[in-house]
């Protein structure tokens, strides 16, 4: 896996989290907006209802007073109206709503609570009531006195007459939808009211009476006054515009903070940092152990350690994708850490595979050098491997030793514990010479770029023999990497390179591999 690819999947990864988190908050706007209006539209329901039942309460209530007041008056229309006034105009003026009461016999009004003495048909003042009706009532614009307000007129008739003689109590209201208005206009957009009786309505959006035809059918919640031929119509929707616009603007805010959120604890914990973190608390990591071989004989010298990962989705990755991205992102101590750990739970196999003196090659980041736990880290390392039985061999690349500054004095502590150090991939880096000058360094590893180029690019010959000969006159062994042929073999052990590892000799083995791998190969084999 190339270096590109990965940076082609960590786009794409980008890219699916993007998708994920835009559905995730899609998801959460529906479910958080449709909850938000239906408890909304379940609470105005809830108020309505609430708002139903007072009304119905408080206008029986009133409606039943004022019945009762009626059939307290209706003895009265025995009488003449001049012995009745004074007793009808106190009981007008104590009623609450009550413009006026008229005293009716046979159908005639001679006596009101307002003008006292008349004498008027009462089919002609309110031509829509049922007289025979022992209660029935009428809504009108206006009464003769106060023309342009509207009244309710409430017809009690006397009960136990003959069919022909109306004999009975009026009284009419005033009708003030001020406090119904007060009452509806809490939550509502366009909260209305309607009082209706018989064919006609009064209603808080029109100043006059209208036909009950042209009252509007949409939202409205019809509430039956029981005994009475009334009804009061509350119009208010479940849910305004205003409702929905708001309840969108506050869902979508949240869902995209939502979503930004989502987005960033999926990247976390698709990062390669996590994703590292998670292989190592799974067991994903893994060293393989690829021998190194003494070049005069043929003898084995030790192995170098090669972490692997194997992801259980991505399958193995890449070394050379996974470190970089441990430096990087400052996860190399605790990979380091865990190379040590899965080294130390090899050592059984290790030690049955190879004798005592031989070396273990590790490769150490630059990185994990500067880090202040180094010492700590190394040391614990140490006590955990047998004593004097392996050769630790630290490998570095030259590349980070550029920003150690404290490179020498780490190094001289490495070399107090016994640790030989290898500059690794020499040669690709830039200015290594002056390192080799500078640094005690045991070991020079020779790139395998270099090795490689045996046998078919005459150029780099010279280069070859210069860097061996560099690192012999600097008292540096020499270890030449990924030797792949007979060829190579030859030329190098020509020119006395120290060391050798490569295909030719073994891939990188598992523990167990190992172990087979040095009970079945001797020199000789591999001498031949
Ligand atoms: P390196 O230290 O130069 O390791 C040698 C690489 O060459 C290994 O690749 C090995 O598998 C490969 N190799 C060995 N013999 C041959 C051969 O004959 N032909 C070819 N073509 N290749 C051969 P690998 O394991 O993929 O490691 C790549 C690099 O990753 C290593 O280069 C090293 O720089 C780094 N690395 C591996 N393990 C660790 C580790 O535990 N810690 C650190 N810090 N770096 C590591
Ligand atoms: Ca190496
Ligand atoms: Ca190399």
């Amino acid at each position: 896996m190339g270096l590109k690819g990965a940076f082609a999947r960590h786009v794409s990864q980008k890219r699916r989290g993007l998708i994920a988190s835009g559905l995730v908050a899609l998801i959460f706007f529906i479910v958080v907006t449709s909850a938000t209006l239906f408890l909304i539209s379940h609470q105005r329901l809830q108020y309505q209802n609430q708002l139903k039942t007072r009304t119905e309460k408080l206008t029986l209530n009133y409606l039943d007073h004022l019945k009762n007041m009626m059939q307290e008056i209706m003895p009265l229309t025995s009488k003449p109206c001049a012995a009745n006034l004074s007793n009808l105009t106190y009981r007008a003026a104590f009623t609450n709503g009550v413009r006026t009461f008229l005293l009716v016999k046979d159908g005639i009004a001679y006596c009101s609570s307002a003008t006292g003495d008349m004498r008027l048909a009462v089919n002609h003042l309110y031509p829509e009531i049922d007289w025979q009706k022992p209660l029935d009532m009428q809504l009108q614009q206006g009464t003769p006195l106060v023309p342009d307000k509207p009244v309710i007129a409430l017809w009690l008739r006397q009960s136990g007459q003959t069919q022909e003689t109306n004999t009975g109590v009026l009284a009419t209201l005033d009708l003030s939808l001020a406090p119904y208005l007060l009452m509806t206009s809490q939550n509502n957009d366009a909260p209305g009211l309607a009082i209706v009786v018989g064919g006609k309505a009064a209603t808080t959006f029109s100043q006059n009476l209208i036909p009950k035809t042209q009252l509007p059918k949409n939202h409205a919640h019809v509430l039956e006054i029981p005994r009475y031929p009334l009804a009061i119509i509350f119009y208010s929707q479940h849910l305004t515009a205003n409702d929905i616009r708001l309840t969108l603007l506050g869902s979508l805010v949240l869902s995209l903070m939502f979503g930004v959120l989502c987005y960033f604890a999926l990247m976390l914990s698709h990062s390669p940092e996590r994703a590292m973190m998670r292989g190592i608390k799974r067991g994903d990591f893994f060293v393989e152990y690829q021998p190194v071989f003494h070049t005069d004989n043929a003898s084995l010298a030790g192995v170098e350690a090669l972490l692997r990962w194997q992801h259980p989705t991505e399958g193995r990755i890449s070394p050379d994708l996974f470190i970089p991205y441990a430096e990087n992102e400052g996860m190399i101590v605790p990979i380091t850490r865990h190379l040590f750990s899965l080294i130390v739970a090899d050592l059984p196999q290790l030690m049955q595979a190879l004798p005592r003196g031989s070396k273990l090659g590790l490769n150490l980041s630059p990185s994990h050098l500067s880090s202040p736990t180094f010492h700590d880290d190394v040391s614990q390392f140490l006590a955990k491997l047998p004593d004097n039985y392996f050769t630790l061999v630290f490998e570095i690349t030259e590349r980070g030793m550029v920003e150690e500054e404290n490179a020498q004095a780490k190094f001289d502590w490495l070399h107090r514990q016994h640790i030989e150090i290898a500059i690794d991939d020499f040669g690709t880096g830039h200015s290594a010479l002056i390192y080799l000058q500078r640094f005690p360094l045991d070991y020079l590893k020779i790139d395998r770029g270099f090795v490689n180029t045996i046998g078919q690019d005459t150029a780099t010959v010279p280069v070859l023999d210069a860097i061996i000969t560099l690192a012999k006159k600097l008292n540096m062994l020499t270890v030449a990497e990924g030797v792949e042929t007979a060829e190579q073999v030859n030329f190098l052990r020509e020119r006395d390179v120290n060391l050798m590892q490569g295909y030719y000799f073994s891939k990188p083995l598992s523990s167990t591999e190992l172990v087979e791998f040095c009970r079945t190969n001797t020199a000789v084999d591999r001498q031949t």
